[in-house]
């Protein structure tokens, strides 16, 4: 008898957005003449840029020959683009890391899911609240969250409130002992980010707690003040206990290309039973040899490009517009006299509803009356309870027109 693993039951039925397609399409089918604007899924809507696209076209042509043609790549990734990621993105920032610590991967989303795989099903997890879906769920799929809890939490993950009251700074808790400490910044969905000294201190708790930081630096590339670490390892300690998450997704609009990469360093161990330690690493590497044949070399090629010159002319350039975007949000909505967080350093603006309404009683009356998409925050965790994350992926026209509603119907 093939036994289903049980713990899949566990998972909460509904996947959030799904729950927003559902409504906004019952919406669209009762008024066709309304043109909905969606600020609510975190996609990006500019096309790739002309040095990723040449670097493409480039790779195709060099699969259409016999010399150039490649098979199976390494699983680890191309030694091209480990090399331009050392160089670029952590040398400048005095991070020196070795190129077997870099693992390129096919988007950042898999390997926070899959990184999980490695520790014993029985770790006690924190996560900031609220918090990217996929930390929690890939971890209820093993077991390791607990049982669902009413207001929306798992009995077995610790959850640090990180709220308007708090400044979005989470706190570190004081109970049980955390095992694995999931930290995204800048932050998914708040916006918001982490300063070194705050870091350090989730550094310091886990080289004493002997724990593991999962960090997501999925959108570092949107940090604009210089005093904002960009990769955990720019604390002293981190490599002893942290394994970094990257992705091109955001920072160059590879959702559809998918390519990433994940850092697991050499210092890094993990502890058996019997106190020996393992390298992380080397787990890792034979992890991703036996489950992973690698990101297409096309895939890998194109973020290469995002590293040249002018590939990071333009990437900044798509940035920009975004932030200015954000920025737009960020004014408009202030002077209305709404509560809005993140947006400086992130393209993602966190809410405060109105009037203390739900996040779900604002999101259908956002929609219902100006035709604009939010994601309820409660989606998010419990602590997202009474906000709504609204996104600076979408066009300038739509975000302006997103705005003017806002402005005149709500
Ligand atoms: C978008 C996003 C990612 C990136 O996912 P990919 O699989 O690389 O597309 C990772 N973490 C967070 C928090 C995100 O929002």
């Amino acid at each position: 008898m093939a036994l289903v693993n049980v713990h899949f039951l566990n998972l909460q039925n509904n996947y959030l957005f799904a729950d927003i397609a559902k409504k906004v399409n019952a919406y669209k089918v009762t008024h066709p003449k309304v043109d909905v604007i969606s600020l609510g899924i975190g996609d990006v809507t500019q096309p790739l840029c002309p040095a990723v696209i040449e670097a493409m076209h480039r790779a195709a042509d060099e699969m259409a020959t016999r010399e150039g043609f490649r098979g199976y790549g390494p699983e680890q990734g191309y030694d091209f683009l480990r090399e331009a990621i050392l160089k670029n993105d952590f040398l400048p920032r005095g991070v020196r890391l070795d190129i077997d610590e870099i693992f390129i991967n096919d988007g950042a989303k898999s390997d926070t899911g899959n990184f999980q795989e490695l520790l014993h099903w029985d770790d006690h997890i924190g996560m900031t609240d609220p918090v990217y879906p996929v930390y929690i769920d890939s971890n209820v799929m093993i077991g390791r969250c607990g049982s669902h809890k009413e207001d929306g939490g798992w009995s077995n993950v610790t959850y640090m409130p990180t709220t308007a009251e708090n400044g979005f700074v989470p706190e570190i808790p004081s109970g049980r002992p955390l095992d694995i400490i999931y930290l995204c910044y800048p932050n998914n969905p708040t916006g918001t980010v982490i300063t070194k000294a705050e870091l350090r201190k989730w550094v310091n708790y886990a080289l004493k707690n002997d724990a593991l930081i999962l960090y997501d630096a999925a959108y570092e590339a949107y940090i604009q003040d210089p005093d904002i670490p960009h990769s955990i390892y720019e604390i002293r300690g981190a490599r002893k206990c942290a394994v970094e998450f990257h992705s091109f997704s955001k920072t160059a609009g590879f959702t559809g290309i998918r390519c990433g990469y994940t850092v697991v360093p050499k210092e890094l161990t993990l502890s058996d039973f019997d106190g020996n330690r393992i390298s992380a690493n080397q787990l890792w590497l034979r992890r991703q040899c036996t489950k992973f044949n690698g990101t297409s070399y096309i895939s890998q090629r194109a973020a290469e490009a995002i590293y040249s010159p002018e590939g990071k002319k333009q990437v900044k350039a798509v940035i920009d517009y975004y932030m200015e975007n954000a920025r737009l949000m960020l004014t408009t909505l202030r002077s209305l006299g709404y509560e809005v967080y993140g947006g400086e350093n992130a393209p993602y603006i966190w809410m405060k509803t109105p009037g203390g309404k739900g996040s779900w009683q604002f999101f259908e009356e956002m929609l219902y009356t100006a035709g604009v998409v939010c994601t309820p925050g409660v989606g998010f965790g419990p602590s997202g309870e009474g906000y709504v994350r609204l996104t600076a992926f979408g066009t300038r026209e739509n975000t302006e027109e997103a705005l003017r509603r806002i402005k005149e119907k709500l």
